[in-house]
């Protein structure tokens, strides 16, 4: 063996019992014990709320939602385990706040649907807003299946700033579900942004929104902006406007994270 090569074999060896002794260590070195993640039942099927969550809508009533005054009787129409945006009563919200959480919500568009483009069953979940008469950070509901609109403005886009990473859209008359995770923003003292938006997205348990950093709250002329400083605030569900039929809701629950 010459110099070099000893040289070189003397390397390996080092190398060698330095991983050797990392391996033969403490193992709790690398060992994290708390916080201690709370134990949660699972509900039988995925859809099922788990048993910590708040129940939004358990198919019976809207007593979780008000009016786009914050105050007065959501409008929309229950039955058959669901809610049916009642046109022209407006966008209705949660009465309570929300800051980060998870969110369960199916949908539907009707089967006898009409429309094209954003006309075809647009509605919309506000996942946060920047005050009462605001709408604030959508994710967009509509239907898309065979239906073509601007991308950033499709199902499950962050309208008009995410286009959805899939189209997972069922055809009209079947249930959909949205899956999300949701972390507002912060904002400092002086009201400028501290750290944005985040969210992320399942349709029908595809992925299409990956921990997404939202630009600002939704305009539909115009780019986002984070100019309005906020806290926890409500989640409101869009009544579009557009004359297609209604589309309707049900099964709506929420984890505070
Ligand atoms: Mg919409």
């Amino acid at each position: 063996m010459n110099h070099k090569n000893s040289f070189i074999f003397l390397i390996v060896l080092i190398s060698f019992m330095s991983s050797n002794a990392q391996q033969q260590g403490d193992p709790k070195v690398t060992e994290v014990w708390t916080p201690v993640p709370k134990i949660v039942t699972p509900g039988v099927i995925p859809s099922d709320a788990p048993s910590d969550a708040i129940i939004l809508f358990g198919g019976e009533n809207l007593d979780e939602w008000v009016s786009k005054d914050g105050k007065s009787a959501a409008q929309w129409t229950v039955a058959d385990n669901a809610f049916t945006v009642k046109k022209g009563t407006g966008t209705i919200q949660t009465k309570r706040s929300f800051t980060d959480y998870q969110l369960h919500i199916e949908w539907k568009i009707p089967s006898n649907i009409t429309g094209s483009g954003q006309a075809r069953g647009n509605s919309g979940i506000f996942l946060a807003s920047t005050g009462p008469g605001d709408e604030g950070y959508e994710l967009q509901v509509l239907d898309c299946y065979n239906n073509t609109t601007y991308v950033n403005g499709q199902t499950a886009s962050i309208y008009k700033q995410a286009i959805p990473l899939a189209n997972a859209c069922k055809k009209p008359g079947e249930w959909q579900i949205y899956d999300i995770i949701w972390t507002a923003p912060r904002f400092n003292d002086d009201g400028t942004l501290k750290s944005p938006a985040r969210v992320t997205a399942f349709h029908n348990g595809v992925l299409v929104q990956n921990n997404f950093e939202l630009k600002g709250v939704t305009k539909y002329i115009g780019t986002p902006d984070y100019s309005k400083a906020h806290g926890a605030t409500p989640i409101k569900l869009q009544d579009h406007g557009d004359p297609s039929e209604p589309i309707s809701y049900r099964n709506i629950w929420l984890r505070e994270l």
